[in-house]
């Protein structure tokens, strides 16, 4: 007979998770509290309205594919028309100097954005949107999910969470390790001391947009010794809406230290490092940052996965495998694995 399962968290380690366990026969419902699929492989829309529509991949810069498991996937992603090698001239930027990235592995985005690879694994799943988990609880060998819908719609207030009628065998987190530790403190302390040993850095992006093209040879550029660590000419990317969009990543340091910046001031120091870095006075017609307070697990656990057996609580996603897409994939994937020979 099939397993009732919750996974909480519609990353790309929980949509993998789910798609295996669906694959053979379970039935899993997803719970995601946005109002999307992917998690922090998204796509960040200032203006979907104005022309040309003002996208941003501000999570996910792009993936590498080196497993067959993701590669198959990816394989499907690209005849669907959703997933691209992205083809940008990448080089390493330090004190003006411009170096190339010495690296001949394709590079991997989602089409027309980065959400389009979450919308992909989310087809054919029952996802939950727009609906927190705000806490669990046993009800015999089974259990029951306490959640907070529409919170990003509003049609019910954060002080009314519910408890869901139906009943689960397993409950998988796959969530940032801080949000596991939070969620799991009281219901399953091991989960929640696992997902404390790991730490997330913070990262703040900033979304650039220019009304005439920003005459440097790159599209991407790995900087050293700077406040930036990455920027990225966004609209080079397959499949993007015309013009010149600009992301920029500041480093783990960088944004650490400037963690209680209010975003304007953010863009605006952002602003003035990418002109010194670029050696070019260049301004722009539109910046909006945003500040990621769970952005990568500082030190992963890399052991692929949590499953306590017999508490049948299970834990998939970057902070147990990789920073990367890919691992989290991988996390999900072999995780439904183990769940489905349980
Ligand atoms: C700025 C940035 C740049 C990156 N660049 C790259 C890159 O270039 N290449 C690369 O390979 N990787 C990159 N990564 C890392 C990559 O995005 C992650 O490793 C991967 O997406 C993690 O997937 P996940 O499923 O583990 O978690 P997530 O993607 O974080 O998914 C967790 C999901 O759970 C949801 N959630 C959380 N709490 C609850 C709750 N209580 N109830 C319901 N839902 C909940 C969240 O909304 C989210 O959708 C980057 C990440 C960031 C932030």
């Amino acid at each position: 007979m099939g397993l009732n399962v919750a996974i909480i968290g519609a990353g790309v380690s929980g949509l993998a998770c789910a798609s295996e366990l669906t694959r053979h026969g379970h039935r899993v419902v997803v719970f995601e509290k946005s109002r999307g699929a992917g998690g922090r492989a998204p796509t960040r829309w200032l203006d979907r309205e104005s022309s040309p529509p003002l996208g941003f991949d501000h999570g996910t810069q792009y993936f590498h594919v080196r497993s067959s498991a993701f590669r198959q996937v990816i394989e499907q992603a690209v005849s669907y028309g959703v997933v691209s090698p992205w083809e940008g001239r990448v080089v390493n930027l330090s004190y003006g100097q411009k170096t190339p990235v010495q690296d001949d592995e394709t590079r991997w985005v989602g089409t027309p954005g980065m959400a389009s690879l979450g919308k992909f694994l989310a087809l054919e799943l029952n996802v939950q949107y727009d609906t927190r988990v705000t806490g669990l609880v046993r009800d015999s060998d089974q259990f029951r999910l306490t959640v907070q819908s529409g919170a990003n719609s509003g049609t019910h207030s954060a002080e009314s969470p519910s408890e869901l009628p139906e009943l689960f065998d397993w409950v998988v987190s796959a969530i940032p390790c801080e949000q596991v530790s939070e969620l799991f403190a009281e219901f399953h302390p091991p989960l929640a001391k696992e997902a404390s040993k790991v730490k997330s850095s913070v990262n703040w992006t900033c979304m650039l947009s220019f009304d005439q093209a920003i005459p440097v040879d790159f599209d991407g550029a790995l900087v050293y010794d700077s406040p930036l660590g990455w920027i990225c000419r966004d609209s080079s990317k397959p499949g993007r809406a015309p013009g010149e969009r600009w992301l920029l990543q500041a480093t783990s340091d960088w944004s650490q230290a400037h963690v209680q910046l209010p975003a304007d001031k953010a863009s605006e120091m952002l602003i003035d490092v990418f002109r010194n870095v670029l050696g070019l006075s260049v301004t722009p017609e539109r910046a909006v940052s945003h500040r990621w307070l769970y952005a990568l697990p500082e030190t992963p656990l890399d052991c692929g996965y949590y499953l306590d057996r017999k508490a049948k609580i299970a834990a998939c996603g970057d902070w147990l495998s990789k920073a990367r897409v890919e691992d989290a994939y991988l996390s999900g994937q072999s995780l439904a694995s183990e769940i489905k020979s349980s």
